[in-house]
């Protein structure tokens, strides 16, 4: 079935929106949304979102819960719309409805609008047009607007890559000037914060969705993809998504909306370290495994995750209709698989705790991971580069053409394994002097305990022998690399001092966190760094406060 798109402003679609309508319910007028208000010139704000949310609550109140996932640091609460058939208003209602629950979020980065108003119209669908079904076996979760104060801090200039935007765009940061998809780690920001506590921890959804704008390579696809990629842990949830689930909703984009959909990549031609045309490789971002892109966190959490960005050289309204496209597919297959899913993240779950306690101290996690192939040589789909002479600078350049072109034979570098492990502990242990570690655990739902008694442990203490930090600041911090190695010892450890058994499902964010060599871990972040330079990191060797142990006995 094709969708036709509604664009009640201009004359000739007036009557595609009539016909849409004729067959559906009636759309009350303050649901039509600002791109459709404005021929595509404006995108939604803050108040407008909040507007929509509020008449969807009252019109539909059989069906919609809405509930406020965080107050921006500008003081503007971040709406989670809760949509089932019937209305779902807590977890335990969830749980004892046996539907999974499904979590999608627009605008993490707010220039990037695109999802906010696909979801919006895909809420829209689900509760007065042709969608209804899917709240058949599904409760979704629908944040629409997750970086309120970047959207509403909208500029001419914030997006110039992106074909016919919206004239003014709101800005890829929140209102503490972060990034919030590289908070996954660190979890700083307020949005972050209040993403873990009221929608992971507190709903336990099966899959996250997070939906972006990209540019970069000129490729021929309306919309790129990515799967949680396996960062450390178990990997059945990477491998579902990536080697099941993407691949079906590809083929029904294209069914259902004649659209062209790939995984998420990109190709360089010419310059230093670019290839020759036609391309060979379809390349990946080297650290995109890492857990500060939610995608990959909350893989770590033995949930699925799909990146979305639609593609910036498309006009505004074939974007908001690719996110609309991609999202709504991925809604059909989670309403029809979401148990199954399910399924295989409590698999992964259970397995992870399992793990540990039959195997710790005899099998690796990786720490750092690197780019591998993915699947055979596949059929690029990108418009068609030449060298084209600047005439003001008169530089030779690689530009795309505006000629399609279909590429045989490329292969997709696309996928990641284990470049360093290290060996996975019973638990860790450190001094109850480091605090602000155990917090930042607890604020992810890591079960931490203190010791009540002085205990003897055996296991293994990093040395650090070397301590790097940038002198480039990035997110605020100035990131931290550290090198040594660990030996084998038993410690005496006081009562008092924090403990993380392994023997937990979030074992796997425990590890990346924990790790001394952890390439996302808090080392990175800096949460060590006080406590080590008062014992002279910088200039000689000292043991990291984080103890590996295998073995724990009480002492007194
Ligand atoms: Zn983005």
């Amino acid at each position: 079935m094709k969708i036709s798109f509604i664009r009640p402003v201009t004359g000739i679609l007036i009557l595609a929106a009539i016909l849409l309508i004729s067959c559906a319910e009636n759309i009350p007028e303050e649901l039509l949304i600002v791109p459709e208000k404005t021929n595509y010139e404006a995108t939604s704000t803050h108040a407008d979102v909040m507007q929509f949310v509020n008449t969807i609550k009252e019109m539909k109140s059989s069906k919609v819960h809405v509930e406020i996932m965080a107050v921006s640091v500008e003081g503007r609460e971040v709406p989670l719309v809760v949509l089932a058939e019937p209305k779902i208003t807590t977890p335990g209602e969830a749980v004892s409805s046996g539907k999974p629950v499904i979590y999608v979020q627009g605008n993490i980065h707010a220039g990037e609008v695109e999802g906010k108003e696909a979801l919006l119209l895909i809420m829209r669908d689900i509760l007065y047009g042709d969608k209804k079904h899917l709240l058949d076996d599904q409760i979704l979760l629908i944040s629409p607007i997750y970086n309120a104060d970047g959207n509403d801090n909208m500029s001419e200039d914030s997006r110039r890559s992106q074909h016919g935007s919206p004239k003014l765009a709101g800005q890829r940061s929140n209102g503490q000037g972060l990034d919030l998809n590289r908070d996954g780690i660190k979890a700083e920001g307020v949005e972050t914060q209040g993403l873990l506590k009221n929608v992971l921890i507190k709903w336990d959804p099966v899959l996250l969705v997070d939906l972006h704008t990209t540019n970069g390579t000129m490729h021929g696809y309306s919309l790129t993809y990515a799967p949680n990629y396996p960062s450390a842990g178990h990997t059945a949830t990477s491998e579902y998504v990536m080697d099941t689930m993407l691949p079906y909703i590809r083929e029904s984009v294209k069914k259902e909306y004649d659209l062209d959909m790939y995984l998420y990549g990109g190709f360089r031609i010419g310059g230093r370290g670019g290839q020759e045309w036609p391309p060979k490789t379809w390349d990946l971002w080297s650290i995109l495994y890492q857990p500060r892109f939610m995608m990959n966190y909350v893989g770590l959490r033995n949930m699925m995750g799909i990146l979305s960005e639609t593609f910036a050289y498309d006009p505004f309204d074939k974007r908001i209709l690719s996110a609309k496209a991609f999202t709504s597919e991925i809604l059909e297959y989670t309403n029809k698989h979401g148990r199954d899913m399910r399924e295989t993240n409590r698999r992964a779950a259970e397995e992870t705790v399992r793990n540990v306690v039959e195997n710790a101290g005899t099998f690796t996690m990786g720490v750092k991971h690197r780019l591998i192939p993915y699947g055979d040589p596949f059929t690029l789909l990108t418009y068609k580069y030449t060298e084209q002479t600047d005439s003001t600078s008169g530089r030779v350049r690689w530009r795309a053409t505006d000629e399609l072109v279909e590429i045989p034979g490329v292969q997709n570098m696309g996928w990641f394994e284990p470049d360093v492990e290290r060996a996975v502990p019973r638990g860790y242990i450190f001094p109850a002097e480091l605090s602000n570690i155990a917090d930042k655990l607890m604020m992810h739902g890591i079960d931490v305990k203190t010791l009540e008694s002085n205990v003897s442990a055996e296991g293994e203490e990093f040395i650090i022998e070397s301590f790097q930090q940038s002198s480039r600041e990035y997110q605020g911090h100035r990131l931290v690399s550290m090198k040594g190695s660990f030996v084998s010892r038993s410690l005496n450890l006081p009562e008092g001092s924090y403990y993380v058994d392994m023997a937990q499902p979030l074992a796997s964010l425990v590890f990346y966190m924990l790790e001394p060599e952890s390439d996302d871990g808090l080392v990175v972040w800096n949460y060590f760094d006080e406590y080590l330079k008062v014992r002279g990191v910088e200039n000689k060797r000292i043991p990291f406060p984080v103890f590996k142990y295998y073995s724990i006995n009480q002492r007194d």
